[in-house]
């Protein structure tokens, strides 16, 4: 398991992804990656080896500007160290990106039924299988989050997952089963991790993501459900800017209002419309 972060806000997603991903080095990684959605689509960057190699990549192959993006650092536990299988992985349009801590239990099986339906697979990972499958059920709702949980329930695993779509051009949507995501609320910007370290220092109030939720993150406020779509509770508690919690279980039962106010749907998987 290593690194998950991502990002909807006003800045450029790629250098707060990158920051955030920075503060999670020291668990240690084999490859990185990030993606951003950019007009109308979503560009992706990866590579195995260091931050250096992905910072070259970069410069070699800048990314557009976007506000929303994800990023990865990954310790291999299914296919090795490659280019092909870093995160973000793409589904065969290249208009989702998922990135994945922790293992999916039945990706073979899963890979084997994409195959036969005529995807084609670009890694030997888990985590590709959870990409192509969130594209094929946002191809009948039209909901990322709502596809998040119909993916969640096929899966069996311990495992933190985050997603952005080109049809939703500010929505990072995030999900786990018995591994850590929290989310970091801005003035304005919401993040999403799956440690607080990878918080910047301005982000103090966080709530973690439970078990078998789904959580949807705009810069305008943070829904969550469980793998069913019944709406929870986002429960906030200040950290000390350096990812430590200072005051455990100070409640706060909205999710994120923008300027700071609780807003009509916000803090559950009801409001918002499609959220
Ligand atoms: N199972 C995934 C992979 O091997 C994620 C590993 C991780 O937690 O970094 O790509």
């Amino acid at each position: 398991m290593c690194g998950i972060v991502a990002y909807a806000g006003g800045r450029s997603a790629l250098d707060v992804v990158l920051a955030g991903l920075r503060r999670l080095e020291h668990l240690g990684y084999d490859s990185a990656g990030v993606a951003v959605l950019v007009d109308g689509g979503l560009a992706a960057a990866k590579k195995s080896g260091t931050f250096e190699d992905v910072r070259r990549e970069l410069s070699e192959r800048p990314l557009p500007a976007g506000t929303t993006g994800i990023g990865h650092t990954r310790l291999a536990t299914h296919g090795p160290p490659s280019d092909e299988n870093a995160h973000p992985h793409l589904d065969d349009s290249g208009r989702v990106a998922v990135v994945q801590n922790g293992d999916i239990d039945d990706f073979a099986g899963l890979r084997a039924q994409l195959a036969a339906r005529g995807h084609e697979m670009a890694s030997s990972t888990d985590t590709e299988a959870a990409a192509h499958l969130l594209a094929e059920h946002f191809s009948s709702c039209y909901d990322l989050a709502e596809a998040m949980r119909q993916v969640c329930r096929q899966l069996t695993g311990t495992f933190a997952l985050a997603a952005v779509h080109a049809d939703e051009p500010e929505v990072v949507v995030g999900a786990c089963r018995g591994l850590p995501l929290l989310v970091g609320l801005g003035d304005g910007e919401v993040f999403l991790a799956s440690d607080a370290a990878a918080f910047p220092p301005h982000v103090r109030d966080v709530a973690d993501v439970g078990a078998d939720q789904v959580v949807t993150l705009h810069r305008d406020g943070v829904w969550i459900t469980d793998f069913e779509g019944v709406p929870g509770d986002v429960r906030t508690y200040r950290v000390d800017g350096d990812g430590d919690a200072e005051m455990d279980g100070a409640s706060d039962p909205y999710g994120h209002g923008g300027a700071g106010a609780p807003t009509a749907g916000i803090g559950d998987g009801t409001g918002g419309g499609s959220r």
